[in-house]
């Protein structure tokens, strides 16, 4: 879903991208139905790990109960849920869902994957070319500011390349560090300082 107009750069790549059958090829078990949504330019590109099966059915980036604890999240930083799908950016690192693995939940995108995936990125952050990108979860946060552990990584505004990195957990029920009170405070300083920099 975007509202650019066919023909320009960002609906030529998101065409390239539905076209693309790598991980298939390569002998991943993906359901090639990337997703994405969002203009070029937008002010901030969240990056998560991967769509779900909600994310597949409906067409749209963050539509699970993971995406719905995202965007009260992003609610109580001051963000409308319809305006922020409407003007700014949602990707993730690997756009097709990578399947369950067993009874435990969706696959982990391998690296293998990742890096296959990895050039549609590069050109989505060329060309939408966010001031301020929100990696969700532990792989997209890796993506930007490498190695690091959420404790260092959550509640800080991090600068890569000229854009800020402002990193949030993941907000699947089964992400344990989020449980911890100290983890909570770190999430309530990364929205306060995402509330901040939209006030900008
Ligand atoms: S995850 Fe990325 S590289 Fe893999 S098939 Fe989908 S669009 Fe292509």
């Amino acid at each position: 879903m975007t509202r650019t107009n066919r023909g320009d750069p960002l609906t030529e790549l998101h065409a390239e991208i539905r076209r693309c059958r790598r991980c298939l090829e390569a002998g991943f078990p993906i359901v090639p139905r990337p997703i994405f949504s969002g203009p070029a330019p937008a002010r901030i590109m969240v990056v998560g790990q991967a769509p779900g099966k909600n994310e597949v059915r409906t067409g749209r980036p963050f539509d699970g109960p993971a995406g719905r604890r995202l965007f009260s999240w992003l609610g109580w930083a001051g963000f409308d849920e319809g305006e922020f799908r409407a003007t700014e950016y949602i990707t993730a690192i690997t756009k097709c869902y990578p399947g369950k693995k067993g009874s435990r939940g969706d696959r982990v995108p391998t690296a293998a994957e990742r890096k296959l995936c990895a050039p549609f990125l590069a050109r989505e952050l060329e060309l939408v070319d966010p001031e301020i990108i929100v990696p969700v979860g532990r792989i997209a946060i890796s993506r930007f500011l490498g190695k690091i552990g959420l404790d260092d990584a959550v509640g800080e505004v991090h600068e890569r390349d000229g854009r800020l990195i402002l990193p949030l957990p993941h907000p699947s029920g089964a992400n344990l560090w989020l449980n911890r009170p100290e983890s909570k405070e770190l999430l309530k300083a990364a929205l306060e300082l995402l509330s901040e920099l939209q006030n900008q």
